[in-house]
């Protein structure tokens, strides 16, 4: 299958997903991940409409997206994996959005990195709702510690856009849609909270459970091996 046809077939069931849970039409945005695939899949999906793509790696998105970016500088990049502090400099420099906040400390380095270069970014907040995942704030009240942080004006440099999980790898369903309406529910009690904060963006859905997450609430899937292939971790 090439490229195009598979963002075709994700596509369609991005908007089937939408229809059966009731969502209006093109509520739910798709992040092509291009992780371990190389610059001309990218542009393969570019030359296919896609706009959006997600990398966890900075030192391998930078590589491939300077590349991209020289003929495709709309073509758009989030940092979705988790991001050591070291990096920031450079993922700044090169992402639209990072959806991996996990720590105040991270943020706090993202303002300070982008006040630098006289950047505004995106952020979404990363929420711990997997056993098997390591990253994320780890409970409610964290989460809503770095919001406060948020809110208190020290990062003027950094939009607080939303919240990102990755559900728990398994086939129960039931674990996998309480990972997703957990965090809607913490989404909503923020807004609530804090009403300067609409955080438009749920990030929530990969190739396996990405229909689910739709049902959930998501606003916005992640989705690499059904578009791009299986990803071979050897090279
Ligand atoms: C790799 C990755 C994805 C995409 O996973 P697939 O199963 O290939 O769709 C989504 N989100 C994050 C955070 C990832 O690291």
């Amino acid at each position: 299958m090439s490229i195009q046809k598979n963002l075709e077939t994700v596509l369609e069931n991005i908007r089937y997903s939408e229809k059966k849970a009731g969502r209006q039409e093109n509520s739910v945005k798709l992040l092509a991940v291009s992780k371990f695939h190389p610059a001309d899949a990218v542009l393969e999906a570019i030359k296919a409409g896609q706009c959006m793509f997600g990398e966890n790696r900075v030192q391998e998105a930078a590589a491939k997206f300077t590349e991209i970016h020289r003929t495709h500088p709309e073509a758009e990049l989030h940092i979705i994996g988790q991001l050591q502090s070291n990096k920031v400099k450079k993922a700044v420099q090169i992402a639209n959005c990072i959806e991996s906040a996990d720590r105040i400390e991270l943020i706090k380095e993202i303002e300070k990195q982008c006040e630098k270069i006289n950047k505004t970014i995106k952020i979404l907040l990363e929420v711990h709702t997997a056993e098997d995942s390591k990253s994320g704030f780890e409970n409610f009240d964290s989460l809503v510690s770095a919001v406060q942080f948020i809110a208190d004006g020290n990062t003027p440099h950094v939009i607080l856009n939303g919240l990102m999980t990755m559900a728990p790898f398994t086939d129960d369903e039931a674990l996998i849609r309480k990972s997703f309406s957990t965090v809607r529910l913490y989404a909503e009690q923020i807004r609530t909270a804090f009403p300067e904060f609409t955080l438009p963006v749920l990030s929530m859905g990969m190739s396996n459970d990405y229909k689910i997450a739709i049902e959930e609430g998501s606003t916005e899937v992640r989705v690499g091996t059904a578009i791009f292939g299986e990803r071979n971790y050897s090279e």
